[in-house]
């Protein structure tokens, strides 16, 4: 089990994702490596322009996860897919054992979107690369809320994203101006959660929070109560699961449990093994790793299992 307690509230800063695209890293964190086996959360934007251009990387031990706000943006990876995400949809990429992949800007218009990982568990991790795109979701409301289910099962609800261990993901919103501006979402008693406000303030359990936050509660809270502060749009995500026994390693794109792993496959990204495969038809260059030279890097237990 974490040995966070109860609420935890993370100030995010602004960081330049290159091209003017900024973002707000929640995953991780000094303060928190992960929720359930999330292991990364980028929130990118809004900004005015689509200016999003990430040349060709390689992935192992994750699923990439994107789910788009606002914007458009072109997939392509080594397995040949080519899939353009749109408002309201999810990309998911499996890496196994290796994948690489680009991601381009599609419209020039604004973009907004959350960019997460999931740690693969070992049954998964080794195993081959994959990329699906979800269009639909389940979608649902309560009362003048409206939420959309992205991953795992909420009450009678379940998203057709394939996953490989416990964990749930929620977009939930509420229009400017709606009266009933109180809800409440049951949650998993075995599983720890993290909230970021992706537009607007809310009162979340008690803590008033807006997009510079993100909200940690450990594992046996029973449900996230939330109101609106103001009468603007409002609009944010939920993620919870499992903890993790085993906190992973994140180096670079690489997501593993050992130093050897993470020095292995930044060596065949750079002597361009067919591990990682080719990204066909993109115009943006290669990213170079970094160096390795004395890398050394330690999973870790959770603490109250050392
Ligand atoms: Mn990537």
């Amino acid at each position: 089990m974490n040995t966070l307690k109860k609420a935890i509230r993370i100030p995010l800063r602004d960081s330049e994702l290159g091209e003017g695209l900024t973002i707000k890293r929640a995953l991780p964190t000094r303060a928190l490596r992960t929720v359930g086996p999330w292991c990364f959360l980028d929130h990118a934007g809004p900004v005015a322009h689509n200016m999003m251009n990430v040349g060709p990387h390689p992935h192992i031990g994750l699923q990439t996860f994107t789910w788009m706000i606002e914007g458009e943006i072109m997939h392509r990876d080594s397995l040949g897919y080519e899939q353009v995400i749109r408002a309201g949809q999810i990309n998911l990429m499996t890496s196994g054992r290796g994948i690489s992949h680009v991601e381009e800007a599609h419209s020039t218009g604004g973009l907004h979107l959350v960019q997460l990982w999931i740690a693969l568990p070992a049954s998964h991790r080794h195993g081959p690369a994959a990329f699906a795109h979800y269009p639909e979701l389940p979608r649902w409301d309560d009362g003048a809320w409206q939420f959309t289910l992205l991953a795992g099962s909420l009450g009678q609800q379940h998203s057709p994203v394939e996953v490989y261990s416990p964990l749930v993901g929620v977009d939930i919103r509420l229009t400017a101006g709606e009266a009933n501006a109180n809800v409440s979402m049951e949650l998993n008693p075995t599983y720890e959660y993290g909230v970021l406000v992706l537009k607007g303030r809310t009162k979340i359990n008690g803590e008033m929070l807006d997009p510079s936050d993100f909200l940690y509660l450990s594992a046996g809270a029973a449900v996230l109560e939330l109101a609106r502060d103001g009468h603007e749009d409002l609009q944010l995500m939920v993620i919870g699961g499992e903890p993790l026994a085993q906190t992973p390693i994140i180096w670079w794109n690489f997501v593993g449990y050992s130093t050897e792993e993470v020095v292995e496959a930044t060596r065949d990204w750079q002597a361009h093994s067919e591990r990682f495969g080719t990204v066909l038809n993109t115009p943006l260059k290669r990213l170079p790793a970094p160096s390795v030279e004395g890398l050394v890097l330690h999973a870790h237990q959770r603490k109250s299992e050392e």
